[in-house]
């Protein structure tokens, strides 16, 4: 019996096409299948000015 020696680690940018994570640092929130971005709807809604908050205004000539 030999003790545990370190060394033949999997290689860890070994992506799957299914069960991605978010890119943003710190979350590892997974991404949707469906997701086609690197982050998840949560970072992806900031990468959206146009779509924060619900300013709705009609468009008065
Ligand atoms: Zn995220």
């Amino acid at each position: 019996m030999k003790g545990t020696r370190p060394g033949h680690l999997p290689e860890p940018s070994r992506q799957t096409p299914t069960g991605r994570v978010c890119a943003a640092e710190g979350c590892s929130t997974r991404l949707s299948v469906y997701n086609d971005g690197p982050y998840c709807w949560q970072h992806t809604e900031i990468a959206f000015p146009n779509y924060r908050g619900k300013h709705l205004a009609p468009g008065k000539a």
